[in-house]
């Protein structure tokens, strides 16, 4: 009797499933054959974060006002900041993202108001060792320098004419990189 009910379950089971390819014969596969095909990612997605340059010079359009290091929610970012003696212009020394934390918030790129970190649609970076995941800035600025981008349209203010006597103009993100070094120095 159980033969007979087990062999009745399975040809039920069987008609399922023939009912289920059936239905899904005439309509468009949704597959890819990866890796020979890929999706094309939309433009704002957030996948591997990526330091842009200027196409013009091919300079790295980062001027290491650490923003983007404090408003990190889970500290992936590293920046050692540095100072150019002739023209006195800040610039990272070492610019490394830990891709093994980042949770890919886009915060970095909200923040940076110098068009120099960017989340991309690029999506393959598995690797055999963990190690691997930080990226240093020159592969930052390797894996960026086929990224577009929109400069960021920046808010025109009018200044007020320096009065005399008053201290030079403070570079932007001055500011947040001194209060940055103080905490470190207190810490
Ligand atoms: S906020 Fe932008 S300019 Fe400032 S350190 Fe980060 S990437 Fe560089
Ligand atoms: S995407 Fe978010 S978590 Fe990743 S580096 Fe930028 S701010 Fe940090």
């Amino acid at each position: 009797m159980n033969a007979i009910k087990a062999t009745i379950k399975g040809f039920w089971n069987l008609l399922v499933g023939l009912q289920t390819t059936a239905k899904h014969l005439p309509r468009r596969a949704v597959t890819l054959q990866y890796p020979d095909e890929r999706w094309t990612m939309p433009e704002r997605s957030r996948g591997v974060v990526v330091l842009l340059s200027d196409p013009e010079t091919g300079e790295l359009n980062c001027n290491a006002c650490l923003v983007c290091v404090k408003q990190c929610p889970v500290n992936a970012i590293y920046v050692d900041q540095a100072k150019d003696p002739e023209t006195d212009k800040r610039y990272p020394a070492e610019f490394r993202i830990d891709n093994t934390i980042c949770c890919f918030c886009g915060i970095c790129e909200e923040v940076c108001n110098f068009d120099a970190i960017k989340l991309t649609g690029k999506y393959e970076f598995a690797v055999f060792n963990k190690e691997e995941l930080i990226y240093d800035k020159a592969r930052l600025q390797e894996i960026g320098r086929d990224v577009k981008y929109e400069p960021k349209k920046k808010k025109k203010t009018e200044k007020p004419a320096p009065k005399s006597g008053s201290p030079a103009e403070t570079e932007p993100g001055t500011e947040i990189s001194n209060r940055h070094n103080s905490e470190e120095a207190q810490s």
